[in-house]
């Protein structure tokens, strides 16, 4: 597994040794973005989960934010295919590659780990898709990629072109908190992980 070596954020690297002693299998690390440098679609999530990603190294992998998003992504791909379409190969991180204290990250600890976020808006090719799933990733990618929150607004299911060849997609983040109050469910995740799929400019 590739490493991502980082202390900016005091706060977070202080959690990260605190559960080096808690959970000393754990990944308790930055956790980098998967898969393929240039695929298609990057998928940007808030930040690793205390058993999901900050447990196994890669992000979404391990809670039930992880078990519907890859739910949706395999049933997105399979719609593309049985249109004879190829899906396009994927790439998960988060704004912010370090476990937060209640997941919840401050602004500053955004603005820190921004660059990284930056550098693999970077490798995206064109055309290529960028989804957001939050308002915060989203707030994230707008920053990273210089662009005014006000002309591109959250919202579940928005889509836009804010530079040639990359199409930005927003859904409501796929949190346990989001699945358990109904905000969320497969159907809706897997119909936006669609569109971004399907994307042209
Ligand atoms: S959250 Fe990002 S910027 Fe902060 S220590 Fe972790 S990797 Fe570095």
């Amino acid at each position: 597994m590739r490493k991502l070596r980082c202390a900016r954020c005091p706060r977070l690297v202080a959690l990260r040794r605190r559960l080096k002693r808690q959970y000393p299998d754990y990944h308790n690390a930055p956790v980098p973005a998967a898969g393929p440098r240039d695929a298609e679609l990057l998928i940007v999530g808030l930040a690793p989960g205390l058993h999901g990603a900050n447990r196994s190294g890669r992000p979404f992998e391990g809670d039930s934010s992880g078990d519907l998003l890859f739910a949706a992504l395999n049933d997105a791909a399979a719609r593309l295919r049985n249109d004879g379409l190829q899906p396009p190969r994927w790439r998960i991180t988060n704004a912010v590659k370090c476990l937060p204290p209640e997941n919840r990250p401050r602004a500053a600890e955004i603005a820190n780990c921004r660059p990284h976020l930056v550098r693999e808006i970077g490798e995206l090719p064109a055309p290529g898709a960028i989804l957001a799933l939050g308002r915060v990733a989203h707030e994230a990618v707008l920053a990273a990629m210089k662009l005014n929150g006000s002309e591109y607004p959250f919202a579940h299911g928005a889509r836009y072109d804010p530079a040639p060849g990359i199409g930005l997609f927003a859904s409501y983040h796929c949190s346990r908190y989001n699945q358990n109050t109904g905000r969320i469910d497969k159907k809706a995740l897997t119909a936006v992980i669609e569109a971004a799929m399907r994307y042209q400019p």
